[in-house]
């Protein structure tokens, strides 16, 4: 099984295409192994020049390790154990050598180059063969949305004999400009869903696992049922809790989500149910946050407004059909995000649109265009941001943007015990650096309200529980008069 990730440097940029090797922890100039509970992992570097560089990761499959490694709950021994296609095809077990070989970038973090990690960069990613059952326009439709231009081409059973016709097999390549962590999350969640046949059994834990790696892109994803129910293996709990949380991250309702015509899914031990609407069901927890927020901004009179860290834009296209706001700025560090954003809005009409604005960046640097706004909203932002990089978030946002109020959601992490299929102690989502209780929450705004001069009020959204009180807490922070810019920064630098 052989991946192959390489990327050109763009015309006048300030990186060499071998920083490559800095985003993947892998250095370019020697081969290295990895030593897997199925095989071996070996990364090297076909090329690697200042245009243009290629790692390659090759994975050699002991079938009878793979076999020998399986646990509980595993099928009876069967020859197809011995005998398959696992150590030539990609599949799930590429998923896993990628999370645990490119970990770091799979998760985005490069201490040595943080911004090229939160940069789109040119990549082209070659496969020289993926199982994908359904056909090669199961390739398109998975990975086209997400921002690649797919090549997929039919292997045939047998080149000397054509008539034989294809296999399921295709050579696959994607070509576009992505962050290196939003590719990798692709193959991760995707090639297994395209291959249909997990190589490990399947338990809640896939659950978190799915909705961690598609955080940024699958709520928005035109195949997200689809994908959702093939990565699951159609295993119909495991796929129900799985649709009400992915509900909860975007806005439609499970039963939107459960009712795709998955009639093309050629999964054999499908155990398939139709998802019934439940009548007078409440709103989703994400419906409950953007209605608080909404609340928040219309509490503090706010006309022009940012979302920060705006992801597919749910709440922009909340926001731009409220006549009460003038104008709102969405931005995200995630072009992908942007893109769904994007597309959304463009089913809006004009006068609708033309009032919000999509612009990439960083909200751990400080941006001077963001200042003199009425309000900004972090929603369910804060917690992506490593703790060692919060300090610059609250600079940049409260500091230097300083807008009159400031709208924070992040989850509570008394409540995470309260849902049915979460494993203890694991986040709500994988980019999830921290999730904190009550307390933490408010001792962090009363510090951050402190610094910059704010006050600030909290209010718990969604159904509350009397001892672990609401899944997501909100902070409104509200300017004190008569404090401006200049005297937040000298705040800072302890001098007022
Ligand atoms: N506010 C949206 C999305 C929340 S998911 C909602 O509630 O639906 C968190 C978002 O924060 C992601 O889209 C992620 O790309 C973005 N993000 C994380 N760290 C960021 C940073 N440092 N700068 C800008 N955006 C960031």
């Amino acid at each position: 099984m052989l991946l192959t990730i390489s990327c050109t440097r763009p015309e006048g940029a300030a990186w060499a295409a071998t920083d490559l090797g800095f985003l993947l922890h892998k250095n370019p100039s020697r081969m290295q192994s990895f030593d897997q509970s199925y095989g071996v992992a070996q990364v090297f570097y076909p090329e690697a020049d200042e245009e243009r560089c290629t790692a390659a990761l090759l994975l050699e499959i002991d079938p009878v390790r793979l076999v020998r490694g399986k646990s509980r709950n595993t099928p009876e021994f069967s020859l197809g154990q011995y005998v398959n296609d696992r150590p030539y095809a990609a599949s799930s077990l590429l998923a896993v050598a990628i999370s645990t070989v490119f970990g770091s970038a799979l998760h985005g973090r490069c201490a040595q180059r943080p911004e090229l990690a939160e940069t789109a960069i040119p990549l082209r990613i070659e496969l020289p063969a993926v199982p994908c059952k359904g056909g090669p326009e199961y390739a398109e439709r998975v990975f086209a949305p997400l921002g690649w231009t797919v090549t997929a081409t039919p292997l045939p059973l047998d080149p000397a004999f054509p008539d034989w016709g294809d296999s399921h097999y295709v050579r696959l390549e994607l070509t576009g400009t992505l962050r290196l962590a939003d590719a990798l999350s692709h193959l991760y969640v995707l090639l297994p869903v395209l291959d249909g046949s997990k190589h490990y059994w399947l338990d809640a834990t896939e659950i978190d696992k799915l909705l961690r790696m598609g955080e940024s892109w699958l709520p928005g994803h035109p195949e997200r049922a689809w994908i959702t129910q093939r990565y699951l293996a159609r295993r119909h709990s495991l796929v129900q809790v799985a649709l009400a949380r992915l509900a909860e991250l975007d806005d439609a309702e499970p039963e939107e989500l459960g009712a795709v015509d998955d009639s093309v899914d050629d999964t054999a031990e499908s155990d398939t149910a139709t998802t019934e609407p439940e009548a007078g069901k409440p709103p989703s927890l994400a419906v409950l946050r953007r209605a608080a927020v909404v609340g928040a901004l219309r509490a503090v009179g706010a006309s022009r407004v940012l979302d920060l860290g705006c992801g597919p834009g749910a709440l922009l296209r909340e926001l731009v059909t409220d006549r009460a706001f003038s104008e709102i700025v969405g931005v995200d560090v995630s072009v992908m995000s942007l893109r769904i954003a994007q597309r959304r809005l463009r089913r809006l009409p004009v006068w609708q649109a033309e009032r919000v604005t999509l612009r990439q960046g960083a909200l751990t640097y400080t941006d001077a265009s963001l200042q003199g706004y009425d309000a900004a909203v972090l929603m369910e932002v804060i917690e992506h941001v490593d703790a060692n990089r919060l300090g610059a978030l609250e600079q940049s946002v409260f500091g230097s943007a300083a807008p009159g109020a400031v709208i924070v959601t992040t989850p509570n992490s008394e409540y995470n015990a309260l849902y049915e299929g979460m494993t203890p102690g694991v986040f709500r989502h994988h980019d999830h650096r921290f999730e904190w209780s009550r307390a933490e929450f408010a001792d962090w705004a009363h510090r951050v309200g402190e610094r910059f001069g704010y006050a600030v009020r909290f209010e718990p959204v969604g159904p509350e529980d009397a001892e672990r009180g609401a899944s997501t807490q909100m902070a409104v922070f509200t300017k004190h008069k008569g404090i401006t810019t200049e005297q937040n920064d000298s705040d800072e630098k302890g001098a007022a």
